[in-house]
């Protein structure tokens, strides 16, 4: 399969000041001795995988990079120096109660130009019982900081489906983060995790017709407010869709760097280890998956549909030698005769009924 330049990196800091009651990414409770060492590995790691320093997109993800101490910070910010100098969109996830404004002025120096804050819920009571360390004062507090150093795109992270939820505290949740006038908005279902809190709290989750009724209401309500559904979870103004992220769904090829870091190079699909302890020893045993011609179409599929974009039939033809609606002609039809897929422009693209039962129409795809 063809090489293709990769322009485009993610990388991981798996520190937090607290650990969330539902939380399942990879992630550990902040010691500085342990982020200082991360800190060299990582440096090390970045020149051994990242051999393009004309990326276009960085990602810092978490965990919660700004839990690291200012000046751990500020490390890390000049050790991704040498790879930021062209980049377009350069995100950091950050956390309202650890975005001082002092990092904020760093990460502006750095050309940092988009932040991702976890806001997850505006119900300060809420934030409390899932143990989150901030309440909305503070989500107020940082973004007002982050307007301050004049960083103009921002995302809101917000579940749906937390404990005690209901259509009036979401309307309410909607309402505080569009009065804070973020560019993006991500809202993800909430799962429950065999090893968290909530698990063993037995906390369930929103039966599949409330959940429903939830993600109906979102769609609507930002729909109303000017924002654009571009993929399942993700809302944006016009222009502020996220670079980074269309990388995965455009099925293209990615660095990955940090503790449990995923990547995609040279048609390989990797998983660093999850590890801390054999990180900072610099031993990295990865997962890896070879991707194969007929896993590549299956990826093109799974993750072209979730985006507004959808399938370029045109590109799919040419990549795979194979036009997708032809080789699924009946099934195709059934689903646009039943709404939940059509095609414009040559893209084949889901319907928001489509949406919600993207899963069955991929399994049929595929
Ligand atoms: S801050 Fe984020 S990564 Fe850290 S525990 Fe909470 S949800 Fe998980």
């Amino acid at each position: 399969m063809k090489k293709n330049k990769i322009t485009s990196l993610y990388i991981h800091i798996p520190f937090c000041q607290a650990i969330c009651d539902y939380c399942d990414f990879t992630k550990l409770q902040y010691f500085r001795i342990f982020a200082e060492k991360y800190l060299v590995e990582l440096k090390k790691e970045l020149n051994q995988v990242v051999d393009n320093h004309e990326l276009k997109t960085i990602y810092v993800g978490g965990g919660t990079p700004t839990a690291l101490e200012d000046d751990l910070f500020l490390i890390l910010l000049e050790i991704i120096e040498p790879y930021s100098r062209y980049v377009k969109e350069y995100t950091f996830e950050a956390n309202p109660e650890s975005l001082s404004l002092k990092k904020l002025e760093m990460m502006k120096k750095f050309g940092v130009n988009r932040i991702s804050l976890g806001v997850e819920s505006t119900d300060d009571n809420i934030l409390k019982a899932i143990n989150r360390k901030h309440t909305f004062d503070d989500v107020k507090v940082a973004v007002s900081n982050i307007k301050k150093v004049g960083i103009d795109n921002f995302n809101v992270d917000l579940i749906l489906g937390l404990p005690h939820v209901s259509k009036t505290l979401l309307m309410k949740d909607l309402d505080n983060i569009l009065s804070l006038e973020p560019k993006h908005i991500s809202t993800y279902s909430l799962t429950v995790h065999p090893h968290t809190v909530f698990y063993l709290d037995k906390i369930k989750e929103p039966e599949d017709d409330l959940s429903r009724e939830l993600y109906e209401l979102v769609h609507h309500h930002l729909l109303k407010q000017g924002y654009i559904q571009y993929e399942v979870s993700n809302f944006a103004l016009k222009g502020y869709e996220s670079k980074h992220n269309f990388v995965y769904w455009n099925n293209e090829q990615y660095y990955g760097v940090g503790l449990s870091a995923a990547g995609y190079i040279d048609n390989i699909r990797y998983k660093n280890t999850s590890n801390l302890d054999q990180y900072l020893k610099g031993i990295n045993e990865k997962e890896v998956e070879e991707v194969t011609l007929k896993d590549l179409e299956e990826y093109q599929i799974i993750l072209n549909l979730r985006t507004n974009r959808g399938i370029d039939l045109a590109k799919f033809n040419n990549i795979f030698n194979k036009d997708l609606y032809i080789s699924h002609k009946d099934i195709i039809d059934n689903f646009i005769q039943n709404k939940l897929l059509y095609i414009e422009n040559n893209h084949l693209i889901a319907t928001f009924e489509g949406m919600m039962i993207l899963d069955k129409i991929i399994l049929e795809l595929i």
